[in-house]
C-alpha cells in the first residue's frame, strides 16, 4: 500500500460544503467538522453523547476501503468519537480484511486547540496513517455567557419592549443581557486569524421553510479568547423584527421554529441548532402548548353577509390572520392557537328563537302562576308554577313539557347577578334534528300568569348589537349574550368559543371574555366586536381577551397596579408601535400554563416528539 494511496482514502464529508468548496482549499486545510453538541433528532439527548441512532449530519464520513490484506486498527486522538452504522464503536477499533470496505463516521466532542489536536489513526501491516481533522464549537450562550444546552433547553421569544434597554448593543465578551431571554453565538476555531469572524444565524419553520436569518460579526479582545457575537433576542412579529435600533439583533421566529448559527471554517460549511421551546410531550414552562378556538362570525341577519369583510371568504381570511397574530403574541408564554387554516371557523345566523330565560337578572323565586308556550305550532299543555319555586325549578318544570312533546330542552343555571334575589335559568330547546325550536306564547293567554318571576323569550338582534354585561350582570352575561353563547357554542369545555359581533350596544368595550366561573354556565368564551379585529396590531384585542380566558383573570394589571402601557392586559392603550400592547409577563405565562389559573383541559401539548406519541398511542 503506498502513502499516496492512503490519503485518498479518507474522505471527509464534513458537510455538503465540501462537494462545493475548491479542490486546492479542502486539500491544504485539514477536514473540518462542528463539535457536535446540539440535538438534531429532538430526542434530549446531545448528538455527541448519543450511543445509538447517532444523527449523522454533523459528522464527517471516513471510507476505509477493501485494498487492505491486514486488519486495520482504526484509533483517534483528541476530541472525537467513531460511529459504525449510527453506533458507537469503540476504539481501538479493529476491521478484518473481511469487514472492508468500512464506512465509519467521525464525531467531534471537543473543539480543537493549540494544545489539543484531533486526528484519526488507521494502522495495518505496520504502518500507520494520521489524518489530522479540525474541530470548530459553535455554542449558543445565555444572558449570563453560559453554554445552553439544546437537548434539554429551548429559546423563546422575548417578554421586553424590543429596543428597550435590556438587549445590550455592544459585543464585549464580558458583557451580559438583563433580558434573560437573549442569547448571543460564541465560536472556538483555532484556525481564525484576527479579531472579528463572521456568521449567520437564521430560523427555519418547522416545515423546514427559511423564516428570517442575520449576518453576525463575532469579536474578540485578544486572541486567547474565543469569538462572541452581540446578543440576540428572538422576536415573534414584524413590527418587534422591524423595530428601531436593533438592526441586526432581533430575529423573528415561532413556535418550535429551528434557530440555527452557520460558520464556515477552512472550506467547511458547519452548524449547529436549537429549537424554539420544549416538545409539547415535556413538562417544563417552556415545553409547547396549544389552545383550540372555534371561531363563529355571525351575520347581521339571516343570511346577510357577515359583520366583517365582504362575504363568507373574506371573512373567514380576516379571522385566520387574527389567529395568526394571537399566536404571534402568545409565542412569549409558548402557547399556541394552532395553525389558522385549521382552526373551525363557522359563519352563523344570529340565533332568533328557541332560548327561554326564567328570572333573568332578578332571579326571583314564582308567586304562583301558569305558562303557556307554544313550539313550533304545538301548544303545550299548561305549566303550573308553585308559590316560591327558584328559576331552576320552574326551567326544569317547562323542560319536561317540551320533551313531552318531543324535544330537546337544556337548563343551564346562571350565577347569580349582584343585586339578584338567586340564581336565573335558561332553556335552550331543539328539534330532534338539532335545529333551534321556535317558541312562543300560546296564542291568546300570557306566556305566565306569576306576578314576580318572569318569563322571556329570547332573540339575538344584532340591529342594535350585542347588549353587553355591566357590573351587575357580568356573571352572568345579558339574555343576548347567554343566548348567542349557549345556543351556538358546543359543550365541549377544552375549546374556547370565539364570537365575532358587528358591535356592543352601549360601545362600552371592543371585546368581553367570559372565564370559567365556578358556578357559571358559560366560561371560556370571547365575543368581539369588528372594530376591536380592525385595529389588529394596534389593540391585539382578540390575544388580550383570549388572555382573561387563559388566565382565568377578569380583571387588568393596571386597575390594581401601576400603568404599564406596553403590557397586553394592559386595557388603555393602542399604539401599533413597538411599544404597543402586547407584552406578557412572565407571571402571566405561568397563570395561563398553570393548570389552577387555566380552565381545565384548554391547553394541550402541541409538537409532541413522535416517539411520545406512539407510546401514548399504544396504551
Ligand atoms: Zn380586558
Amino acid at each position: 500500500m503506498t502513502r499516496a494511496y492512503a490519503v485518498a482514502m479518507l474522505l471527509c464529508a464534513a458537510s455538503i460544503a465540501d462537494a462545493q468548496a475548491p479542490a486546492e482549499s479542502v486539500r491544504e486545510s485539514p477536514a473540518a467538522l462542528v463539535v457536535d453538541r446540539d440535538d438534531s433528532d429532538d430526542d434530549g439527548t446531545t448528538d455527541n453523547e448519543q450511543a445509538a441512532s447517532v444523527p449523522l449530519d454533523e459528522a464527517a464520513l471516513l471510507m476505509v476501503p477493501a485494498t487492505y490484506t491486514t486488519p486495520v486498527t482504526v484509533n483517534v486522538l483528541g476530541g472525537l468519537r467513531v460511529l459504525q452504522g449510527g453506533k458507537l464503536a469503540p476504539t481501538p477499533l479493529v476491521l478484518k480484511p473481511t469487514e472492508l470496505p468500512a464506512q465509519l463516521s467521525l464525531q467531534a466532542t471537543e473543539p480543537s486547540t493549540g494544545s489539543r489536536s484531533l486526528a484519526v489513526l488507521l494502522a495495518s501491516g505496520g504502518e500507520t496513517i494520521r489524518k489530522p481533522l479540525h474541530a470548530v464549537e459553535l455554542a449558543f450562550l445565555d444572558a449570563q455567557n453560559r453554554p445552553l444546552r439544546p437537548a434539554v433547553s429551548g429559546l423563546a421569544i422575548s417578554q421586553r419592549v424590543t429596543s428597550d434597554a435590556s438587549l445590550p448593543r455592544g459585543s464585549e465578551h464580558g458583557i451580559t443581557s438583563r433580558d434573560p431571554r437573549n442569547f448571543r453565538i460564541q465560536i472556538t476555531d483555532s484556525l481564525a486569524t484576527g479579531k472579528r469572524i463572521e456568521a449567520r444565524i437564521e430560523s427555519t419553520s418547522e416545515l423546514g421553510q427559511l423564516r428570517h436569518a442575520l449576518a453576525l460579526t463575532l469579536v474578540r479582545q485578544d486572541t486567547s479568547q474565543p469569538f462572541r457575537s452581540r446578543f440576540v433576542r428572538l422576536v415573534g412579529d414584524h413590527v418587534d423584527r422591524d423595530a428601531r435600533g436593533v438592526a441586526g439583533q432581533a430575529l423573528l421566529v415561532a413556535l418550535r421554529d429551528t434557530v440555527r448559527v452557520v460558520y464556515t471554517s477552512g472550506g467547511h460549511m458547519m452548524q449547529q441548532a436549537m429549537r424554539i421551546s420544549r416538545p409539547g410531550d415535556e413538562v417544563s414552562a417552556i415545553a409547547a402548548r396549544q389552545a383550540s378556538l372555534r371561531v363563529f362570525v355571525l351575520r347581521a341577519t339571516k343570511g346577510a353577509p357577515p359583520v366583517i369583510g365582504t362575504d363568507d371568504a373574506s371573512a373567514i381570511a380576516l379571522i385566520r390572520a387574527e389567529i395568526a397574530s394571537a399566536n404571534e403574541i402568545w409565542l412569549q408564554c409558548n402557547i399556541t392557537f394552532g395553525a389558522p387554516s385549521e382552526s373551525p371557523i363557522e359563519i352563523a345566523d344570529p340565533p332568533k328563537h328557541g332560548f327561554i330565560a326564567v328570572a333573568n337578572r332578578d332571579g326571583l323565586p314564582a308567586r304562583g302562576g301558569t305558562i303557556q308556550l307554544r313550539a313550533d305550532g304545538k301548544v303545550l299543555p299548561p305549566i303550573l308554577v308553585p308559590t316560591g319555586s327558584r328559576a331552576a325549578d320552574t326551567a326544569l318544570r317547562i323542560a319536561e313539557a317540551l320533551r313531552g312533546q318531543g324535544f330537546d330542552a337544556q337548563v343551564t343555571v346562571n350565577p347569580k347577578t349582584v343585586f339578584g334575589a338567586a340564581s336565573g335559568a335558561d332553556i335552550v330547546v331543539r328539534r330532534r334534528n338539532g335545529e333551534l325550536a321556535v317558541v312562543d306564547a300560546a296564542p291568546g293567554s300570557p306566556i305566565s300568569t306569576d306576578p314576580q318571576q318572569r318569563i322571556e323569550l329570547g332573540a339575538v338582534d344584532l340591529g342594535d348589537g350585542i347588549e353587553e354585561f355591566d357590573n351587575m350582570t357580568a356573571a352572568s352575561g345579558t339574555l343576548e349574550e347567554r343566548m348567542l353563547i349557549k345556543t351556538l357554542a358546543d359543550d365541549d369545555p377544552s375549546t374556547i368559543d370565539l364570537f365575532i359581533i358587528n358591535r356592543f350596544t352601549h360601545g362600552t368595550r371592543q371585546g368581553e371574555a367570559f372565564i370559567e366561573a365556578s358556578s357559571g354556565a358559560i366560561g371560556n368564551a370571547v365575543i368581539l366586536d369588528r372594530t376591536g379585529l380592525r385595529h389588529r396590531e394596534t389593540a391585539w384585542t382578540m390575544a388580550h381577551e383570549l388572555g382573561h380566558v387563559l388566565m382565568n383573570q377578569p380583571l387588568h394589571p393596571d386597575n390594581v397596579g401601576r400603568d404599564r402601557p406596553w403590557l397586553l392586559m394592559d386595557s388603555d392603550n393602542n399604539r401599533g408601535t413597538v411599544n404597543g400592547p402586547k407584552r406578557l409577563t412572565p407571571e402571566e405565562c405561568s397563570l395561563a400554563r398553570d393548570s389552577a389559573g387555566t380552565p381545565a383541559g384548554v391547553l394541550k401539548p402541541y409538537a409532541e416528539r413522535a416517539s411520545a406519541k406512539d407510546a401514548s398511542k399504544a396504551d
